[in-house]
């Protein structure tokens, strides 16, 4: 039987959260958080949300924010769906604002998402840290990358700007000049590998960084000599950089486990799933990643409004229901045989150059995400020597994947699937 939540016991019933959106009520609830000074005290509102302190920054954030990586996939939807996906960006961004957020992460190459929250939001900007990717490059690309975000967010300062995907010493120095100039107020990185945030932090490049983290790419942390998600964590809040973690809801397979009647272990999952109520597997994850100390918030990408208010219920209350630990776990369990964590410890060991992760990647969206155009249109751009029918099933990449994952196997599912020789492939 499902568990009743504790939110509508604790602070007011799930009608009145629903009802948050309308401006009579906000003016009552919310105090707005301070914008332009470093002191900001960032408010707690009564409807719950918490906020914390980005490290150096001394920018209180809310736990969770929104980020827009899904938008640079809005180009494949087709007109109609594109159309809906712009609608809706604005009632995703002011659902956020309205039940106490007050982070939006987007990135230049996200399809025009920094364009729509200037669109959108300019009128709330007071509210709002606008957390912005600028992608590393010569210096002058860079400062230009930063010039016209300011233009399409129609504002004057970039509170959080990051380096996406990994950082040069030129770029950083770059960025700290743009900071100087107060075009940007605080500096950060955002990569999916560790060894670039710690050699980032020990530079004192960063007040703040993006990491992947979430229960699944705990389990394992790859081999002694790579530093893992959770070293990182640590040695950032001995530097007192603030961290918003990224992909905190893992790799999204309950739409694709639906199908996966053969299995009994998965299954039993869907069944819990539907007895129990699937919002209590995120709120979960969620409430899993803000038991961390050593993490300020996560920014988790919403593409409607119902997933902003779900999420934003799953984190007013961080306590984790026994309900829900054991989803959790048994979530993780069976994902765990299945999730590429991409830590890219495979990648020098194949004689042939076959970039695994990518593959396994595309094969994810392909399968989870169901994005299946756009995951074969991204395997097919991969020049033919890097594609899996150069593979002789040699099994390196297995023997170093930390995390035992049957990474032959998955490599030659996701390649027929992508290939359309298949239509899905199984754990
Ligand atoms: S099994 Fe294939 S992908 Fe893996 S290392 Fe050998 S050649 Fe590379
Ligand atoms: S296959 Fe294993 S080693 Fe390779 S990126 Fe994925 S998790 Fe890491």
């Amino acid at each position: 039987m499902a568990e009743k939540s504790k939110i509508s016991k604790k602070d007011f019933t799930r009608r009145e959260f629903l009802e948050l959106g309308s401006a009579s009520i906000i003016s009552t609830t919310f105090a707005k958080p301070i914008f332009g000074k470093n002191e900001d005290s960032g408010t707690k509102p009564s409807i719950g949300m918490k906020y914390r302190r980005l490290g150096r920054t001394n920018l209180m954030i809310s736990e969770i924010g929104v980020g827009c990586a899904s938008g640079s996939l809005s180009k494949t939807l087709g007109p109609f769906l594109f159309h809906k996906w712009l609608r809706e960006r604005g009632d995703v961004f002011n659902k956020l604002l309205d039940l106490g957020g007050n982070f939006i992460t987007t990135s230049p190459s996200y399809h025009n998402t920094v364009e729509l929250i200037g669109k959108t939001v300019k009128h709330r900007r007071n509210e709002l840290y606008l957390t912005i990717a600028v992608l590393p490059d010569s210096k002058e690309k860079m400062r230009a990358s930063i010039e016209k975000s300011l233009r399409e967010l129609q504002t004057d300062v970039i509170d959080l700007s990051f380096s996406k995907g990994s950082g040069t010493d030129e770029g950083f120095e770059a960025m700290h000049k743009m900071k100087e100039e107060g075009k940007i107020r605080f500096v950060g990185m955002s990569c999916h590998d560790p060894r670039m945030h710690e050699w980032a932090i020990k530079k004192d490049y960063l007040d703040w960084l993006h990491i992947p983290y979430n229960r699944m790419s705990m389990i394992k942390q790859g081999p002694a000599d790579i530093p893992g998600a959770e070293r990182v964590l640590k040695l950032a809040k001995n530097e007192d950089v603030g961290v918003i973690v990224i992909k905190p809801l893992t790799g999204n397979f309950i739409p694709y486990w639906a199908n996966q009647t053969h299995n009994s272990e998965i299954q039993e999952m869907m069944k819990k799933l539907k007895d129990y109520g699937t919002k209590n597997i995120y709120h979960a994850m969620l409430r899993w990643i803000l038991q961390n100390e050593n993490i300020t918030a996560a920014a988790v990408g919403m593409d409607t409004v119902q997933q902003v208010i779900e999420n934003v219920e799953g984190v007013i209350t961080k306590e984790m229901t026994s309900t829900q630990k054991e989803l959790l776990d048994l979530y993780t369990r069976i994902a765990d045989k299945d999730y590429c964590r991409m830590c890219e410890t495979c990648t020098p060991y194949c004689p042939k150059g076959i970039p695994v992760p990518d593959i396994l990647r595309f094969g994810m969206y392909y399968n989870n995400y169901q994005w299946g155009d756009y995951a074969k249109s991204l395997y097919n751009e991969l020049p033919e020597y890097k594609k899996v029918t150069r593979c002789d099933d040699c099994g390196r990449c297995e023997e170093h994947c930390p995390n035992q994952l049957p990474v032959v196997k998955k490599l030659h599912r996701a390649h027929a699937a992508l290939t359309n020789r298949k239509t899905s492939f199984a754990v």
